[in-house]
């Protein structure tokens, strides 16, 4: 059974308070109107992880953080690593996030490295894949996505594997307010799925979430999520907005 699970990334927004007061609303909008049939996932900066984590029941709210190092511990200066991560009450870790790849330079072998460590601390990595506009407009998008995939998740046994959420995430897409269309989106997550089956079998292709992200909002998401192989969203933007995002929690 897949879960259907929608994830705000907060990214490098909010104070500690405004972030408090973004989680309170969030939990109280929720539960005045539950979906109890959704994961709902925050994921705010680092250093908001413990406050937020108040506000988490970890029955359909949960925590994530927005990275983690590629390496274990030591002298790494600036890094958060995934045990100090699951230290402070998160469940999951976000992992390639295309403004990781494109700002910072992560490549497929460090993410790899970043899966690993995640699972070793018992974190669900939420791995993101997805091409730029030129691999877009040159056709380019289906090799891109699977080699992405492939160098970073492919080596994991079918047990950790079911442990990894994948997000969908066109370059293009993110904060752009060009969101793929309904379409766009289905073919690419029944293409990943495919690979998935193809490598691992149809039972745990059937069980791994694949999320869309990419200006996903209020207005779309229940279009973008009515897709088969749609299993809810990553959502940026919207997900500051308490109001827009429980109507994201509610469009499937
Ligand atoms: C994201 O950051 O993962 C994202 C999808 O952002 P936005 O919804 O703002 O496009």
């Amino acid at each position: 059974m897949r879960k259907k699970i929608v994830a705000g990334n907060w990214k490098m927004n909010k104070t500690l308070p405004e972030g408090i007061e973004l989680v309170k609303e969030i939990k109280e909008l929720i539960t005045k109107k539950p979906a109890s049939d959704v994961t709902v996932i925050l994921a705010p900066p680092f250093i908001h992880l413990t406050e937020v984590n108040k506000f988490v029941d970890n029955k359909q709210m949960f925590l994530s953080a927005q990275n983690c190092a590629s390496e274990a511990s030591g002298a790494y200066t600036g890094e958060v690593s995934a045990q100090m991560i699951k230290s402070v009450g998160a469940s999951y870790v976000i992992i390639g996030h295309s403004e990781r790849r494109g700002y910072y330079h992560e490549d497929n072998a460090i993410l790899a490295k970043k899966v690993n460590l995640a699972l070793e601390n018992g974190l669900s990595p939420i791995f993101c894949c997805g091409e730029n506009l030129a691999e877009r407009e040159s056709g380019k998008f289906f090799d891109v996505i699977k080699k992405e995939l492939a160098e970073s998740l492919f080596g994991l046994n079918k047990d950790a594997l079911l442990k990894v959420v994948i997000a969908y995430e066109p370059i293009w897409a993110i904060g752009t307010g060009k969101t793929a269309s309904p379409d766009q989106a289905q073919e690419i997550h029944q293409f990943i799925r495919g690979l998935l089956t193809e490598k691992y079998g149809r039972e745990l292709s059937e069980n791994i979430s694949i999320l869309y992200g990419g200006s996903c909002n209020a207005k779309n998401a229940k279009e973008l999520f009515s897709n088969h192989d749609v299993d809810g969203g990553l959502i940026g933007g919207a997900s500051l907005k308490p109001q827009d995002f429980l109507q994201i929690i509610h469009s499937f």
